[in-house]
């Protein structure tokens, strides 16, 4: 059985939003300098104030890790696709997992869906590089290629990581110094990982990676295939590794996964300087 209140809940949530939007419009034209006031639009977590559309023209491709049913296709997941700088890797893989079997490709996609939702409340064209958590791939030149198509501002790739030491938390962001796009590309996705990486950690809590990065939570890899067929500025958060449980912890809560949202939109606005 389906709820009908359910039903209801997205499109007058949206009328809601579309009524306080307009609300605040009016207010602003009659009031220049209002929209400076704290007070003044929906709350800052989603809509920064002063600027109702701070990425107004920007498109911004989010691509979450993996697909809920990889595990179920081993011979196309296998499948050999080239990756750039000349490496040759299977489609795609299934990802990590929880102790208690959450596993990654759910826990990106929700994390990524919500990202989605932030960006397009702050004014960007958004494209998810799959559509739901229930299907297969894509394989990663595809990924990458879909950035390229939609000849993205940036692309955000969410992965968590599954490193078995004891020892081996929190987070870190790779960008690769080897991209279709040439040096210009390679060195605005560094700025971009930095960016990524200052609003993540202070908008999170996550700590840096303890295993990765040296203390920068920052990687430079060159066998990254989403990375390097990248021709737009392109990086990948590893969110935390849900192999400890004190990053499962946090990654297994709705409320991190929206804080996580919220600091990416605020690192991608910081990259823009917007
Ligand atoms: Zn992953």
């Amino acid at each position: 059985m389906t709820n009908p209140a359910r039903h209801h809940a997205g499109p007058r949530h949206a009328w809601v939003a579309a009524t306080i939007t307009a609300a605040v419009a009016a207010a602003s034209a009659l009031a220049p300098g209002a929209s400076a006031l704290p007070s003044a639009g929906p709350p800052s977590a989603v809509r920064p104030a002063g600027n109702r559309s701070p990425l107004a023209g920007t498109t911004i491709v989010v691509d979450p890790g993996h697909n809920g049913r990889n595990g179920r296709n081993p011979k196309a997941l296998a499948r050999k696709v080239y990756a750039g700088t000349g490496l040759w890797k299977p489609c795609n893989t299934v990802g990590t997992q929880t102790a208690a079997g959450y596993p990654e490709h759910a826990q990106v996609w929700d994390t990524a869906t919500r990202l989605a939702t932030v960006l397009r409340a702050q004014g960007a064209r958004v494209v998810l590089t799959r559509a739901d958590d229930r299907g297969f791939g894509p394989c990663i030149d595809r990924r990458a290629a879909i950035g390229n198509q939609a000849r993205a501002t940036l692309v955000v790739s969410i992965h968590d990581d599954g490193n078995l030491s004891p020892r081996a938390r929190g987070f870190h962001v790779i960008h690769s110094p080897r991209m279709a796009g040439g040096p210009a590309v390679q060195q605005r996705s560094e700025r971009l990982a930095v960016a990524v990486r200052d609003a993540f950690a202070s908008g999170t809590g996550m700590p840096r990676s303890t295993y990765v990065g040296r203390g920068t939570a920052l990687s430079r890899r060159t066998d990254i295939g989403g990375l390097n067929l990248s021709t737009v500025p392109a990086v990948m958060l590893e969110a935390g590794n849900l192999r400890h449980p004190r990053d499962a912890r946090l990654l297994g809560s709705a409320a991190f996964r929206q804080r996580e949202a919220v600091a990416l939109a605020a690192g991608i606005r910081r990259y823009l300087g917007r």
